[in-house]
């Protein structure tokens, strides 16, 4: 009989070590071959046309920030209901971050939310896109405009944090080939890993280069091109103050092993995400996340339910009853409008009314590939012993 769920799990079970063996062989351990076959087998993945490997999801964002042209005392659209990361980087470029309501169903960006924040913020050029738990937000929409036709007509600049959002389609397109520049997260309890990384995708030559050169050190040239190339090694230009974020071979050799498994592990998610719709739907004091596209577009990262007014309990006594039943869960997130830093610095937004909804009620179910159904079976069961 199974007693314990934990929240996540990372499953390496595929061509890691063969990847790290090779790379260890090879005496190239930082970036060099293996992070040049990931970055184009990832950009073949979603078909956009450059991808850039780094060390983590919060540099591709930071970079992007770059490379869009943000300056200091510019202010940046940003869904409160997200990591951290998501804001940070746009105190890294000195602007400031004009926090966003979600959706209560989907906890993504609507295009209303969106028209409404511009006309409160015209002045507003930047909007940094967090695809909550997997689900992307309305990019493009058959019925209307979506996001991206609002903010062209508003020459808004869009910048993707698809950190849980790989692989994630609208329609027939990945998550990663749409918008102008699109960050994926390898942290380890993201929906494919390499320890710690981040990848950046863009369609756009002269957003790619920029990336590129700020990725390391401001140098027009990498090392792996000083390497290759017949011009001499040890000549470079430094053309811009830039930052050290590239990824090390070693950690592309997992990424690469994790990314020929993606799809295998995201049906399965898919497939634990459909059990708990089954099961939990008849649970009146739980608001399940509603899904307006086809379940196999989405990454299926987090399952994310809201306990609502009819709930008899707290969310985080439920939390600790559940631990008390070996079920770890999470919370995401904390809005980060909430949080010290921001509140104390941006403090009186208040109109964030379905964010803080969700957070009042929000716990994540444990989700990870290749689930038991013993292990689904014994999660709804505690749950439905402590709500109904
Ligand atoms: C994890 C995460 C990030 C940061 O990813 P790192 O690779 O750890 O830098 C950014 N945004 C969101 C929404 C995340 O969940």
């Amino acid at each position: 009989m199974i007693n314990k769920v934990p929240f996540c799990k990372v499953v390496c079970d595929g061509n890691e070590l063969k990847y790290i063996t090779e790379v260890i062989e090879s005496g190239w351990l930082t970036t060099a071959s293996k992070t040049a076959t990931f970055e184009k087998l990832f950009a073949d993945y979603v078909d956009a046309t450059y991808a850039c490997a780094v060390n983590s999801c919060t540099a591709a964002l930071h970079l992007g920030l770059e490379a869009l042209g943000v300056k200091r005392g510019d202010k940046v659209f940003v869904p409160s209901l997200t990591f951290t990361a998501s804001a940070e980087v746009i105190r890294y470029m000195g602007a400031d971050p004009v926090f966003l309501d979600i959706c209560y169903d989907t906890k993504v960006i609507t295009a209303d939310i969106l028209d409404a924040a511009i006309n409160e913020h015209p002045d507003v050029k930047h909007l940094i896109l967090v695809h909550y738990g997997g689900y992307p937000a309305p990019l493009l929409d058959d019925e209307s405009e979506g996001i991206i036709g609002i903010c062209k007509r508003n020459e808004i600049k869009i910048l993707e944090d698809a950190a849980h959002a790989f692989p994630t389609k609208i329609g027939e397109k990945y998550i990663g080939s749409i918008g102008d520049i699109t960050c994926f997260s390898f942290y380890a309890n993201k929906t494919i890993t390499s320890g710690e990384g981040g990848m950046l995708t863009t369609n756009d030559s002269e957003i790619f280069n920029r990336v590129k050169t700020m990725r390391l050190h401001g140098i027009n040239r990498d090392v792996w091109d000083r390497f290759t190339s017949d011009k001499p090694s040890w000549e470079y230009d430094v053309v811009a103050p830039g930052f050290k974020y590239n990824m090390p071979d070693l950690t592309a050799a997992i990424g690469l092993a994790q990314l020929e498994r993606a799809e295998e592990y995201r049906k399965s998610r898919q497939e634990s995400a459909e059990y708990y719709f089954r099961h939990l739907s008849s649970v009146d004091a739980i608001d399940l996340p509603v899904v307006n596209i086809p379940n196999e577009n989405h990454a299926w990262h987090l399952f994310a339910i809201v306990l609502n007014d009819k709930s008899m309990i707290s969310r985080n006594l439920f939390i600790e009853k559940l631990s008390e039943k070996g079920i770890g869960t999470s919370v995401h997130y904390k809005p980060v409008h909430l949080m010290t830093y921001y509140k104390q610095k941006y403090g009186g937004v208040s109109d964030l009314s379905n964010t803080e909804k969700v957070w009042k009620g929000t716990v994540s179910l444990p989700l990870f590939p290749f689930m038991k159904e013993e292990e689904l079976a014994y999660v709804c069961d505690v749950i439905k012993d402590i709500l109904v």
